[in-house]
């Protein structure tokens, strides 16, 4: 290992010691801080994000904003890392919340800041260091993120940036300094990383890939629905874990819901992303963009049909395309990570929900029906760590964040996620 990243893991340790002992309410004060910085900041952080991976100028904003109003949730929130009294007949009878030490975070490109503030902001405030391997596209997002801390006030070492390529991530993660890991990524680097991880008995969080359901019964409002489900399908030029990914139609609004829709997917023009009005521009890198393109062809060849073609347009921009898809089609089993919609036309409830299970992910289905009976019937059957009625998906700080099945384990976000690197560490006897 590069000595220099070597020197950061050891600082990060030794801080550690230090940072363990503040108090929660002054950890507090810091993140509040960094969220004021980020808030009156947030044009010029948002401008690097847009230089490094093409979002719309006005998401990239919007992303900062987000993030500050996330880090001040936190630093009003109640403090649920504090020793806790158990009854008992014992005199000693508590629970104490100690944090693990060096957390490795590995963050994916799509949410440059977002990401790595959702997972550094609860752990630090738990107790814990954090270093972070930011997507290598990211490296001047994770140098801003690493500034913030520091003019925020943060004592040296509690925030790291180690500009590092994905292959160092192994050894990093079995230095003795580093306790545990927090990935949000692909299936692919979770499950390596998670198996290094394992082998080392350290924790791991895993935030993965998904392909959520967006499904419009026949009694929802088709106007709001076509509107919002193509927002949220193709903000972030459709780079979104949670974006909605497969939109299951009920048959018997299907001539009526689907021109709406395809009029509001036709809105999405690609643009400058500079340009502020913009609301879709080019996707991260080429390679994705070829990596869509492939699997669009693919969903063709087994059978899926065109409804808006999917058109490149340069080497990393399309006009959004959106597909008809047929239970069986081996692309369900997929994430499309990119401008390219599925349509699915369900009989009945049933069907839906079948179609919404049958895929290997679970992270935030979305329904539209103003019926309770049927709601309550998706909200029960639904297998995804997020249920959304009559709203597209978009985490809040006040709800826990996090997947089942292929997207992954662990909780972001709400006070949960102050627990996610912390040892429940009992304390019992006279
Ligand atoms: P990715 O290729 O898995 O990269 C994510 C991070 O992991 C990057 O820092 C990358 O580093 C690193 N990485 C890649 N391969 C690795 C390996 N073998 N070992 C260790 N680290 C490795 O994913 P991405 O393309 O950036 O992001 C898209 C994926 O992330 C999608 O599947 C999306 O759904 C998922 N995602 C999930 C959530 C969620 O909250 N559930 C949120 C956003 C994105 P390099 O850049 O150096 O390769």
């Amino acid at each position: 290992m590069e000595q220099l990243i070597e020197d950061k893991l050891i600082k990060a340790d030794k801080t550690f010691s230090e940072w363990r002992k503040v108090p929660f309410e002054e950890r507090q004060k810091l993140i509040a801080k960094a969220a004021e910085i980020l808030k009156n900041n947030s044009e010029k952080f948002g401008r690097i994000i847009t230089a490094e991976m093409n979002k719309p100028i006005s998401q990239s904003i919007a992303e900062v904003e987000k993030s500050a109003l996330m880090m001040n949730y936190y630093a009003e929130a109640e403090n649920t890392v504090k020793p806790e009294k158990v009854d008992s007949e014992y005199t000693y009878s508590e629970i104490r919340y100690v944090p693990k030490g060096v957390i490795l975070g590995v963050m994916p490109w799509n949410f440059p800041f977002w990401q790595v503030l959702r997972f550094v902001t609860p752990a630090i405030l738990s107790g814990n260091t954090v270093v972070l391997k930011h997507a290598s596209i990211c490296f001047g997002s994770g140098n801003a993120i690493e500034e913030i801390f520091s003019e925020a006030g943060f004592p040296e070492g509690v925030f790291q940036n180690l500009e590092v390529g994905h292959k160092e991530v192994k050894e990093i993660l079995e230095h003795d300094a580093v306790k545990g890991v927090s990935l949000t990524g692909s299936g692919r680097a979770g499950g390596e990383v998670a198996a290094t991880a394992g082998l080392n008995i350290k924790k791991s969080l895993l935030e993965l890939g998904g392909s959520d359901a967006f499904i419009v019964l026949d009694d929802a409002d088709l106007d709001k629905a076509a509107k919002v489900g193509a927002q949220a399908r193709l903000q972030n030029c459709g780079q979104t874990c949670v974006a909605a990914k497969r939109f299951i139609i009920d048959q018997k609004i299907e001539e009526e819901f689907l021109p709406k829709f395809i009029e509001e997917y036709k809105k999405f023009v690609p643009g400058d992303p500079n340009d502020k009005e913009t609301k879709i521009s080019g996707m991260a890198r080429p390679d994705l963009a070829d990596d869509l393109e492939k699997q669009f062809n693919k969903a063709l060849e087994n059978g899926a049909e065109i409804i808006i073609p999917l058109e490149r347009i340069s080497d990393n921009e399309f006009n959004p395309g959106l597909i008809r898809v047929k239970e069986g089609n081996p692309i369900l089993q997929e994430e499309l990570f990119g401008p390219l919609g599925m349509v699915m036309v369900a009989e009945n409830d049933e069907q839906a929900l079948r179609m919404a299970n049958d895929i290997p992910f679970g992270l935030s289905n979305s329904v539209w029906t103003a019926d309770k009976e049927r709601q309550l019937f998706f909200i029960e059957n639904l297998e995804s760590g997020t249920v959304n009625i009559n709203r597209m998906t978009s985490s809040d700080p006040r709800f826990p964040f996090g997947g089942t099945k292929a997207s992954g384990y662990g909780t972001e976000l709400s006070l949960l996620a102050l627990r996610e690197f912390v040892t429940p560490k009992t304390i019992v006897g006279n």
